[in-house]
């Protein structure tokens, strides 16, 4: 019971393996992933729930590859322990029936046979290495989790332990199996949200258990990450979570965050970022070329490379427009209808943060007592206190060897008429 409402099934729904909250404040580590990573896809998915068909590959196949070895350990509890062979037919024989036209594989060189056979070569490293799965009592497979975050708070965590196992010297293991081509640091296995919070969802179910591994199957590199929570971790993980909760429910700024992840989005035709490529993508090759935004920014890019051509051309005639001026010793230089003004000025330069030298210059104002004067690396402020003659000669000099004197040029065009300067 939770403020006066009965928690059941009803109250939620799963959406390929995520919660969407229906009444209560339910979440899982898969939404609060969803909203660090792009708070509008979390916005669509699941506050204005706008529910689509379609399905990645790499999650279908992650779907598969953890349904076969459910059953591989559901069967190995009855004592029955599969073949390779037998498991193997029976991820054949589930891939085919659950395939279906709205998956979608987003590189464009690979087939469904591409990624059934790597399915399948995922679940036979892993029989290979574990068989004859008796290494500890599973107790149970993709096991449901719910329970409140914190005793003063409403909300409720809610998850999937792949496997929970006790060991011989009775730990209790959280497995949990990845399909991903990514392998993380043991540094990012020990901050991991998801099975720190199955933690908390297992002590809370049983308050006697003390000591639990967190095990990571990274099948497609046959690799285990293991990980374990301290009670301060644990205490620092639910504030954190309380208050990525918080600012969930109090934001109104669901902003689109671009990422690698877009292309496996299901939301492109809804995203600003997104939306164009999207709309593009249905129109055939003559009307693409002649769609408003593609002429537009064709248009933009033509100008932008012409400016930066343009840019560069004004910078070597002003160059000329410099070298005339010294060479003729004028400082205004008349054209058809306007003129151009010069200025020579002469000014203190001192190398700058990380340039050669600054070191050297920043130990002479130290042991001078200088350096709260011309603190926070100010050149500007040096050249200032040099040039203002506030310091006794020996320091002026000392400092000088750091600097040089330099011409800086500045050009101000203007209409003959009118004047300026
Ligand atoms: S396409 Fe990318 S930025 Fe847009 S909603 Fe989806 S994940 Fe977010």
């Amino acid at each position: 019971m939770l403020n006066g409402k009965i928690l059941t099934p009803g109250n939620f729904r799963i959406c390929r393996g995520n919660v969407i909250m229906l009444m209560m404040p339910i979440y899982s580590h898969s939404q609060l992933s969803m909203y660090q990573q792009c708070p509008l896809k979390y916005k669509l998915c699941y506050r204005d729930k706008i529910k689509r068909d379609t399905e990645g590959v790499e999650a279908f196949l992650g779907t598969t590859v953890h349904e076969t070895l459910k059953k591989c350990y559901d069967d190995a509890r009855l004592t029955r322990v599969n073949t390779l062979d037998e498991l193997l037919a029976y991820y054949e024989n589930i891939w085919q029936q659950n395939w279906h036209d709205a998956i979608i594989i987003t590189k464009k060189d690979l087939g469904q046979e591409h990624y059934r056979a790597l399915g399948r070569k995922l679940v036979e490293s892993y029989y290979r290495r574990y068989a004859p799965f008796d290494a500890d009592i599973t107790i149970a497979t993709e096991m449901m989790i719910n329970f409140q975050l914190e005793d003063s708070r409403k909300h409720r965590l809610i998850g999937y332990i792949d496997r929970l196992a006790r060991t011989g010297d009775d730990i209790y293991e959280i497995h949990d199996y990845k399909t991903s081509a990514h392998l993380p640091s043991q540094e990012d296995a020990d901050n991991d949200r998801q099975l720190g919070l199955y933690q908390i969802g297992i002590q809370k179910r049983w308050p006697d258990i003390k000591n639990i591994r967190l095990i990571w199957h990274y099948l497609a590199f046959d690799r285990e990450l293991v990980s374990s929570r301290s009670g301060e971790v644990i205490s620092k993980l639910v504030t954190e979570t309380s208050r990525l909760i918080d600012e969930i429910e109090t934001t109104a700024d669901f902003r689109p965050q671009e990422s690698g992840r877009c292309e496996w989005c299901e939301y492109p035709d809804l995203c600003p970022l997104r939306k164009h490529f999207y709309q593009l993508e249905a129109l055939p090759v003559n009307e693409y070329r002649r769609e408003p935004g593609v002429v537009l920014v064709n248009k933009y890019a033509e100008l932008k490379e012409k400016a930066s051509e343009i840019d560069m051309e004004i910078g070597r005639v002003k160059e000329a427009i410099l070298d005339y001026a010294r060479e003729q010793q004028v400082e205004v230089i008349k054209g058809s209808d306007r003129k151009v003004r010069l200025r020579f000025d002469e000014k203190l330069k001192f190398p700058g943060k990380n340039d050669a030298g600054r070191q050297e210059l920043d130990s002479t104002l130290i042991e001078a007592g200088k350096w709260p004067e011309v603190s926070q690396l100010d050149t500007a402020l040096l050249a200032r206190a040099i040039e203002g003659g506030q310091w006794d000669k020996g320091l002026i000099y000392e400092v000088m060897k750091h600097g040089r004197i330099e011409t800086v040029s500045s050009i101000h065009i203007s209409k003959l008429k009118d004047e300026v300067e």
